[in-house]
């Protein structure tokens, strides 16, 4: 948390100014991008297929189960949620003599869940970007007014809104209906900006990620898991091992490069019998 505020600090001109970047076309943009880079070097990408297994032979990784085929790989990088990952081992690969261990250390980081109300409205909120919000009897963190740092006619002239929320998985809020989240928010967000009215949203849409902030505990740099696990060929990269980084989405760009450069390393010393990702 430290280190966020030291980074956002340093955002700022010595006259107060802040100075934000953002993607045209936001992650989607990024991703297609990425896509056609990665297609035109020969990668193959599943989309659509959630990996269910990583699986071992021996000393080693063997390959990942993915909708029910198996590919072969010696080299695995897995890119999701420790706690997910614990899951993909849970097959043979508790035969591994340091699977166990990896489970427990994998298992160690608890996340936060993400809940974003986003509103499409006719109208500006408010003329602020981005309001912190301090009030324990509001219910969300944040509103993010994206209309006010990108211009409404990128967007067929709607002012975009979004209110978010980290909380555990198992809260009311995250449990309720989009329709229900929408309705509870409306008085909330009247009290905030007394002119606004529920005629000025023009649609909603609620967006729900359950892995979405890791849980820095006391002396986390013991817990957090490496990079490189002792089962050969099997490594992670997540946002649980950015600390002491908040996570973004340039510390996952940083995380997935020295990952690859550690994993060319090791092929560089052993012959592969093949590559995958997860
Ligand atoms: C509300 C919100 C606002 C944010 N705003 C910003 C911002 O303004 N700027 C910024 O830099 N960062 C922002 N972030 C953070 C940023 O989104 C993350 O840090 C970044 O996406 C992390 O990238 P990642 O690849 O590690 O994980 P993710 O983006 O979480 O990717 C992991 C992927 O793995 C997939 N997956 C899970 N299980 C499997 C499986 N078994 N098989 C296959 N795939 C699987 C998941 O569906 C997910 O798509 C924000 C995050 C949230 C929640």
């Amino acid at each position: 948390m430290d280190t966020k505020l030291h980074l956002r600090g340093g955002s700022r001109t010595r006259s107060g100014k802040e100075t934000l970047y953002y993607i045209k076309g936001g992650s989607e943009a990024l991703l297609g991008a990425l896509q056609r880079r990665l297609e035109s070097l020969g990668v193959e990408i599943l989309t659509g297929v959630a990996a269910d297994a990583v699986h071992t032979e021996g000393a080693g990784v063997s390959g990942v189960g993915a909708g029910g085929v198996f590919h072969p790989a010696g080299q695995v990088l897995v890119t999701v949620a420790p706690q997910l990952a614990v899951g993909l081992l849970d097959h043979d690969g508790a035969d591994h003599p340091a699977v166990p261990e990896l489970q427990r250390r994998w298992s160690a980081t608890d996340y936060l869940g993400n809940l974003c109300l986003v509103l499409e409205n006719n109208r500006k909120l408010s003329d602020t970007y981005w309001l912190n919000v301090n009030d324990p009897d509001f219910p969300f963190v944040g509103v993010i007014e994206h209309t006010n740092l990108d211009r409404p006619e990128r967007y067929d002239g709607k002012h975009v809104v979004y209110l978010s929320k980290y909380l555990p998985t198992d809260a009311e809020l995250y449990r309720m209906s989009d329709e229900e989240v929408f309705a509870y928010s409306l008085p909330h967000i009247q009290r905030m900006f007394p002119g606004f009215d529920r005629s000025w949203v023009e649609r909603f849409h609620v967006w729900r990620a359950e892995h979405a902030q890791p849980v820095i505990t006391p002396h986390y740099s013991r817990a957090m898991p490496a990079v490189e696990s002792r089962v050969r060929g099997l490594y992670l990269s997540s946002m649980a091992q950015v600390f002491p980084e908040d996570r973004g989405t340039n510390y996952a760009v940083r995380a997935g490069r020295r990952a690859g450069r550690l994993i060319a390393d090791r092929l560089r010393a052993a012959t592969p019998a093949g590559s995958a990702y997860v």
